[in-house]
């Protein structure tokens, strides 16, 4: 790559919840030149259009809306000799992290000591998810609905219907009554509805806005705009059943359907990446196949508390940090696999012997009294073993192995 240069200790690339978590935990750890870097104009990433609380329950022991929680860590940011650049896109990361990045002034390029990924996820499109009809205006993700309703002051439609009960489309359902728009129903293809608990109640329940399970969009019709979508219900392998259609009047369709981390940066640096979470393979200093590029947030895995994605930004700034003074990965590692009923745990990989490390794990499927073990492949040992009255694969949970370990592990739920 050519082209001006600067150079850094620590590079953190996306200003969410997590990549400001990154720049103070390397500050924290001793980094001296610190480079966040955010595309946007402002810091902040997604929370800036999250109005609603419910944010900042672990970090800051309460809670607060989505712009307030990203106000507060931007100002302890900025209270931090840490160089933050707005309005720079990081186009391409090399395997040597160098950036090439682009703002008003130009191209320059960036030689940094440590990189952390820290730029959040992408929803996913009608296109992804292939419903047939007409290709009128009216349709959004529900993410994209959310900035033009909270941040652009635009009223997106008069009645709509959302595809799915991710936690954006529970919020966006509510936030759309309180805007006036009818709500006709939210359409799931589970068996269990996506969204987190609360949601359900405050978003759904309380506004008695209908949530139809095992259900979904099987055509959308109108030539312009929407007119109306078709729905039905599904059977066990999730194909529509024949003679269970029935069209629903709309004008807007809201898809809540699914985030994809945003890994494009991480393809190009040749990092990794876990087909069960789309985010790169960590081990426990959340370090990537990469030497010296770390991961945390959305990027890494689908958080459904930004808090979450703050912790680790924090240790992943520190590691960082700690890896730009010289520090290197003690050893070799073992494998950590997901077990019976569980979609993934993280991280993939641990360093041998190593004691306290925490793992983040989501269940397939909701279950009821099950406790979650951390298993030795080889010798069947049990590491860890935590109960639960209840898990649903809306929630991230967290299990413990206090011990060091010397052999493969699975995460799993017998
Ligand atoms: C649409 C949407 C709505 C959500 N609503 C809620 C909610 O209501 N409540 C809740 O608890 N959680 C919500 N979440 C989950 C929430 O995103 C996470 O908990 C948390 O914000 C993740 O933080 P992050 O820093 O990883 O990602 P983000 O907040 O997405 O931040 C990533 C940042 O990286 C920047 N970036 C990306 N690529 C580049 C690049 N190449 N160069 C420079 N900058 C880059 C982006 O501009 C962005 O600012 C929502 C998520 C989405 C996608």
């Amino acid at each position: 790559m050519s082209g001006p240069r600067e150079t850094c200790d620590v590079a953190v690339i996306g200003g969410g919840p997590a990549g400001l978590a990154a720049a103070l935990g390397a500050r924290r750890a001793g980094a001296g030149k610190v480079l966040l870097l955010e595309r946007d104009r402002t810091l902040g990433g997604i929370l800036n259009q999250c109005v609603h609380d419910g944010f900042g329950l672990f970090l800051y022991k309460e809670t607060i809306s989505g712009p307030e929680y990203a106000e507060r860590l931007t100002e302890d940011v900025l209270r931090e000799p840490i160089r933050v650049a707005t309005g720079t896109m990081v186009l391409d990361l090399s395997p040597d992290r160098v950036l090439r990045v682009n703002s008003r002034e130009g191209y320059r390029l960036v030689e940094a000591g440590a990189v952390v990924l820290a730029m959040g996820c992408r929803e996913r499109t009608r296109e992804m998810i292939e419903i047939p009809g007409t290709r009128p205006a009216g349709i959004f993700t529900a993410g994209s609905a959310q900035n033009l309703v909270n941040l652009q002051n635009l009223r997106i439609g008069n009645e709509a219907v959302i595809l799915g009960s991710g936690d954006i489309g529970l919020i966006m359902a509510r936030r759309l009554v309180f805007e006036g728009v009818a709500v006709k129903g939210v359409f799931e293809i589970l068996p269990w509805a996506n969204g987190l608990e609360r949601n359900i109640r405050q978003c759904l329940m309380d506004l008695r806005i209908p949530l139809e399970l095992r259900s979904t969009v099987v055509e959308i019709r109108g030539r312009d705009r929407v007119e109306s979508v078709v729905v039905a219900k599904v059977d066990e392998s999730l194909a529509p059943v024949a003679g269970t259609e029935s069209v629903i009047p709309c004008d807007t369709l809201l898809l809540s359907v699914g985030l994809i981390p945003e890994n494009e940066l991480a393809k190009k640096a040749g990092v990794v990446l876990s087909p069960l979470t789309g985010g790169a393979v960590v081990d426990e200093t959340l370090m990537t196949s990469i030497p010296g590029i770390f991961s945390c947030g959305n990027v890494l895995h689908i958080h459904d508390v930004a808090d979450w994605a703050s912790f680790e930004g924090f240790a992943a700034g520190e590691r960082a940090a700690r890896f730009a003074a010289g520090e290197r990965p003690a050893g070799p590692t073992i494998r950590v696999s997901a077990g019976p009923n569980v979609r993934y745990a993280l991280p993939q990989l641990v360093t041998r012997g190593k004691p306290g490390v925490e793992w983040s794990f989501r269940v397939k499927r909701p279950v009821r009294d099950v406790a979650v073990e951390v298993k030795g492949l080889t010798s069947g040992k049990v590491y860890a073993r935590r109960k639960f009255a209840r898990l649903l694969p809306s929630e991230l949970q967290k299990i413990k192995v206090r011990v060091a370990v010397e052999e493969d592990l699975e995460v799993g739920c017998p």
